[in-house]
C-alpha cells in the first residue's frame, strides 16, 4: 500500500533469503571417512547456528484483535483463519521501511531494475526519486515467499550488504521455512499508529494487506481475481493501470496490477487510499464493479471481509517508541500485543 502524496486525486498509496537449509547431521556418521568427518563438521556448524539464534516468537491474531492494539516492538503474528499469511506490525513506519523498502524496490517499484538487488546508495536515490522517504516508500507492505526467497538469493549473490532490519527477516523466513522454492506463504505488514498514521488507518492498511495474503495463498481467490481483471473492458484496466502507476507501482507487472485493483477496490474503503474520482469514474460505477466481484466471490475467510466494517479501534493510543525494538530490548509503554496474547504496560 503506497504511500500518501499530494497528487491530483487526492487519494493515499497504501503499501508494502539465501537458502541454506542446515540439516542436523547424526554423530552416527563420524568415523565412516573424510565425508564423515565433513559431515560432522557441518553438523556441529548448524549445531551452533541453532543454539546461537533464538526463534523468533510467532502468535496467533485477528484482525481484530491487531486493530484494537498496536506493538511497541516488531510483533509477528500468524493471521487466525490462515496461517499461511503472516503479519509483520512495526513500530514506527521507519523501522517497517528499513525492513522492507528494498524488497519493494526489487519486487514491484517503477523505475528500478526487478531482475537485481539495489545496494544502499542506489535504493536511497530510487526513494528520493520517487518523492518518498524510508518511512514512507509504503505505509504497507505484502509479498509472497517465492518473492522473498528470490530476493535473498539474489542479494547474496550479488553481495549486497544487507542491514540488519533484513538479516532479521531472512531469519524469520528461514524459520518458516519459505525460502525452500515452492513454500505457500505471504508476508504481509503494518506500521504502528502515530505521526501520519492515526488508529483508523492502521485498520484500512491492514484489511487491505490481508486481501494480498489471501490473493497469494487461495489459488482459487488469485485464479477468480485474474478472471475478474479479464471480464474488465481495456478502459477500465487503463484506468486502474493508470492509478496505480501514479502510486509508484510499475504498471508493467500485470499480476500487481490486478492484484492491487481487487485491494484498492473491494478492500480499501476510505477515500484517502481509494475513490471513484482517482480513477476517472462516478461513485456509481465504480458501487457496480465493487458488486460485481463480490457476487461471484468465492466463499472463504476473505469473503465476510469485502463487505464487513472494519473493526472497532481505540479513540486514541498510546505513542509507541521509536526505537527498533527488535535490535534492543523492546519497551512496551503502550497497549501492547505479543504473541502470548494481550498486554499493557
Ligand atoms: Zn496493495
Amino acid at each position: 500500500m503506497g504511500a500518501r502524496r499530494g497528487n491530483e486525486d487526492d487519494t493515499v498509496v497504501i503499501r508494502r533469503v539465501s537458502p541454506e537449509p542446515v540439516g542436523r547431521r547424526s554423530v552416527l556418521h563420524a568415523g565412516l571417512g573424510g565425508a564423515a568427518t565433513f559431515l560432522l563438521a557441518a553438523g556441529f556448524g548448524a549445531f551452533w547456528w541453532q543454539r546461537r539464534v533464538k526463534p523468533i516468537p510467532i502468535g496467533t491474531a485477528t484482525e481484530a484483535q491487531i486493530d484494537q492494539t498496536q506493538p511497541c516492538e516488531t510483533i509477528v503474528t500468524y493471521l487466525a483463519p490462515d496461517k499461511s499469511v503472516v503479519i509483520i506490525d512495526f513500530p514506527s513506519l521507519e523501522a517497517q521501511g528499513l525492513t522492507l523498502d528494498r524488497v519493494a524496490a526489487f519486487v514491484e517499484k517503477a523505475g528500478v531494475p526487478h531482475n537485481s538487488v539495489l545496494g544502499d546508495a542506489a535504493l536511497s536515490a530510487a526513494i528520493t526519486a520517487s518523492g518518498d522517504t524510508v518511512a514512507s516508500y509504503y505505509y504497507g507492505h505484502d509479498y509472497q515467499a517465492g518473492d522473498l526467497a528470490r530476493f535473498f538469493i539474489l542479494a547474496q549473490s550479488e553481495n549486497i550488504a544487507l542491514n540488519p532490519q533484513e538479516l532479521w527477516l531472512k531469519q524469520l523466513l528461514r524459520q518458516l521455512g519459505w525460502l525452500a522454492p515452492g513454500a505457500n506463504g505471504a508476508i504481509i505488514t503494518l506500521p504502528a499508529a502515530g505521526g501520519d498514521v492515526p488508529p483508523e488507518m492502521r485498520a484500512v492498511i491492514l484489511r487491505h494487506e490481508i486481501s494480498h495474503g489471501a490473493f497469494y495463498t487461495v489459488p482459487e481467490y488469485r485464479h477468480y481475481v485474474e478472471q475478474f481483471w479479464a471480464s474488465l473492458t481495456p478502459d477500465d484496466r487503463a484506468a486502474f493501470t493508470g492509478f496505480l502507476g501514479r502510486q509508484g507501482y510499475d504498471t508493467s507487472l500485470t499480476e500487481l496490477m490486478l492484484n492491487e485493483t481487487q485491494a484498492y477496490l473491494i478492500f480499501t474503503r476510505d477515500p484517502r487510499f481509494f475513490n471513484a474520482a482517482a480513477i476517472g469514474k462516478t461513485e456509481a460505477e465504480v458501487s457496480q464493479l465493487r458488486q460485481g466481484f463480490i457476487a461471484s466471490m468465492p466463499d472463504f475467510w476473505l469473503t465476510p471481509l469485502a463487505t464487513a466494517p472494519l473493526p472497532p479501534v481505540p479513540v486514541a493510543m498510546a505513542a509507541c517508541p521509536e526505537k527498533q525494538a527488535m535490535l534492543t530490548a523492546g519497551k512496551r509503554l503502550c497497549l501492547c500485543y505479543r504473541t502470548g496474547g494481550l498486554a499493557s504496560a
